[in-house]
């Protein structure tokens, strides 16, 4: 275990940076360790081995490791989904999930807060309250976390605990070491950011980047059902978010997600169909339909699978364009909604 905390792990530093706080030199010795990380996925500094030896001797006894946070446990389902929990350096607790698709494809499904402040009715996470945002080190650290023991990531979500908007500055710092040239580099096509619909921050996303796909958790269209189900929607109207999603799409030029988790009669009524077609009509989107997951001391129903494809088969006829999510991660409480630590 290594002895810094999360806020300064060495895993969110940026070559220069590196060498301003470890005052390497010569200015190549930042940039060779954030290659040993963020291209070799190398942590243990005595690996290094073309870093001097004093070099590593210093780094090992004041770090231990390059990584802040540790696996304290995992769970596979017989999906293929993994789930692991991660301790932090203060001991609090955080979940990351690995998921892989019909189509052989990997993606790491990332937490930004301990817990989350937003209370939406049907989510685990939001029982949890906010305990405290992550660290960009705490969001990197995640990744390699799973890359280290599960092998290859295509794609990254936000999609864990917690709401990335509220921790604006950490996400966009971990995302430009995800897509820094000299590490992962990865393109913003393969990164998400869900959001629950923060307008503020989806405008300040747009306006300075980093670039990535956006999903909104919309959930509903009807004002007042969505009020309902989440406390944050009321802080901003649907015209406002909508407009948002419109400047974003100008802006970008790219698809928007829009998360819709379906619950058993609920939120599937004609009215609704209505409402969703009203609120995409201007835009151009891919709603992405989620069927809601157990949480077992929320008071929601699972639907059946015929109220999922009558309501999909609505969505259809209306124009709307659809994807289903399959459900995955939920023999250990792994899918979308269902993150929680006990802390
Ligand atoms: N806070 C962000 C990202 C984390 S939640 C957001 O709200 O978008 C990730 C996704 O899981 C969201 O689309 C959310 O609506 C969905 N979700 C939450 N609880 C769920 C549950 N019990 N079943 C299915 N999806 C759920
Ligand atoms: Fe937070 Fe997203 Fe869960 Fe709502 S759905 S409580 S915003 S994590």
């Amino acid at each position: 275990m290594s002895t810094i905390n999360g806020r300064d792990s060495l895993c969110a530093m940026p070559p220069e940076e590196l060498n301003a706080r470890l005052k390497l030199a010569p200015a190549f010795r930042g940039r060779q360790l954030f290659q040993w990380i963020h291209q070799r996925q190398t942590f243990d500094f005595q690996q290094m081995s073309n870093l001097p030896a004093e070099l590593r001797e210093k780094l090992a006894e004041n770090y231990g490791s390059a990584l802040s946070s540790e696996i304290v446990q995992s769970q596979s389902d017989s999906d293929g989904t993994v789930k692991v929990m991660i301790r932090l350096a203060d001991g609090k607790k955080i979940e990351s999930v690995l998921l892989n698709d019909e189509h052989g494809r990997r993606t790491a499904c990332l937490s930004s807060q301990v817990g989350c402040a937003l209370a939406c009715r049907f989510c685990k996470t939001g029982t949890m309250g906010l305990l405290r945002n992550l660290s960009a080190g705490e969001i990197v650290e995640q990744y390699y976390h799973l890359s280290l023991r599960y092998g290859r990531i295509d794609n990254i979500v936000f999609m864990g605990m917690g709401e990335p908007l509220q921790n604006l500055a950490a996400l966009r710092r971990a995302i430009e070491i995800f897509q820094n040239p000299q590490g992962l580099h990865m393109s913003p096509r393969r990164i998400t950011v869900s959001t629950s619909g923060i307008v503020s921050g989806i405008r300040q996303l747009a306006a300075e980047g980093p670039p990535v796909r956006l999903a909104v958790s919309l959930i509903s269209a009807d004002p007042k059902l969505r009020r309902d189900l989440m406390p944050v929607a009321g802080l901003v109207a649907l015209e406002e978010l909508q407009q948002a999603l419109l400047d974003y799409q100008r802006a970008h030029g790219k698809r928007i997600t829009l998360e819709y988790v379906l619950f058993h009669r609920k939120n599937s009524r004609p009215a609704d169909v209505e409402a969703l077609v009203d609120f995409v009509r201007p835009l151009n989107v891919l709603v992405n339909l989620i069927p809601w997951n157990r949480v077992a001391e929320l008071d929601f129903q699972e639907p059946g699978a015929r109220e999922i494809d009558d309501f999909a088969e609505k969505l259809t006829q209306a124009g709307i364009r659809l994807s289903r999510r399959y459900r995955r991660g939920r023999g250990i409480d792994g899918a979308c909604g269902q993150l929680a630590a006990p802390q």
